[in-house]
């Protein structure tokens, strides 16, 4: 893929980003990375967090612009601090040097990968080297997971809506069944995947049809999170029917489909895990380093 305009996500925005002068990209990202926070996470599914926690890089912007996001202070309104490939590296090397984490985490990567890929490099070629965990929403290019695979030894990704009207109005991601199937698709066949499955207010029948579709299109061996955790905000707060918690009903009714199916890897919270204060970690989370527990 020519670096130039930019086509790393589905949205092929084409912005001339790495050009001289470049101009941001519909995600806004620009030619720099833009870093909000890192450090050791603890609350990440448990293969994750072994030893000194998931080492998290949370990269400002998003490719998608979810109205209930949890995490707007960056993802919408890109708080962070600008880095040099020298200070990205060495944001890599304090997690895997001082922090000892058992894994690179990069959340909402896709912005940045060449960036990303260039930072890693020397401290590969000095022999420190993390699992690197793609965390992200789904929302992929299958060209550009090709591509940057060497950064992703975990996907983690999202299943989050099984029809393109809802992605649209609540997330403004043009086919986002389409990228992120295929994008789960791809990770089953090359990578450890795991796949989450956060149940939206009003929406429980797609998590259930997403479900129903890794089952019959992938395999009910893949590891599934189904996640009780919904908790409005931002936008959400004022736009039904993101402006509720999921109920004790939507939330089980998906417990019982994932049971259905046949799926036996993965992780279930109980509903009374639906902690505002946890869900709402990401607005309330300074910038800089430090850890998420
Ligand atoms: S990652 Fe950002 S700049 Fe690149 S295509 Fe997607 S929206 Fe456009």
């Amino acid at each position: 893929m020519p670096l130039g305009v930019c086509e790393l996500c589905p949205r092929r925005c084409a912005a001339g980003r790495f050009s001289p002068g470049g101009v941001r990209g519909w995600c806004g990202a620009a030619d720099v990375p833009r870093v909000f926070r890192w450090g050791p996470h603890f609350g990440e599914e448990p293969p994750l967090v072994e030893g000194g926690g998931s080492g998290c890089v949370f990269f400002s912007r998003c490719t998608m612009k979810c109205l209930y996001c949890q995490n707007s202070p960056w993802s919408w309104k890109g708080g962070g601090e600008d880095k040099t490939i020298p200070e990205l590296t060495a944001i890599f090397r304090e997690l895997a040097v001082k922090d000892k984490c058992a894994n690179w985490n990069l959340v909402s990567p896709t912005p940045y990968l060449p960036f990303i890929r260039e930072a890693v490099a020397p401290l590969i070629a000095e022999g420190i080297r993390l699992p690197f965990v793609w965390n992200s929403s789904g929302y992929e290019r299958v060209e550009t997971l090709e591509e940057y695979g060497d950064l992703c030894d975990w996907a983690l990704f999202d299943l989050r809506y099984s029809r393109n009207e809802t992605a649209i109005a609540a997330s403004a991601a043009p086919n986002y069944v389409e990228a992120s199937r295929a994008a789960v698709k791809w990770a089953w066949s090359k990578k450890r995947l795991i796949v989450r499955i956060l149940v939206l207010p009003g929406h429980a029948d797609e998590a259930i049809e997403n479900l129903a579709w890794l089952a019959t299109e992938v395999s009910n061996e893949v590891a599934v999170s189904v996640m009780a955790q919904y908790t409005p905000a931002y936008k959400g707060l004022e736009t039904p029917p993101f402006d509720r918690p999921v109920t004790k009903e939507e939330y089980e009714s998906v417990v019982e489909a994932a049971s259905d199916f046949g799926f036996g890897n993965g992780w279930i919270q109980g509903y009374e895990a639906s902690d505002p204060k946890l869900a709402l970690l990401g607005e309330n989370m300074p910038r800089g380093h430090g850890s998420v527990r």
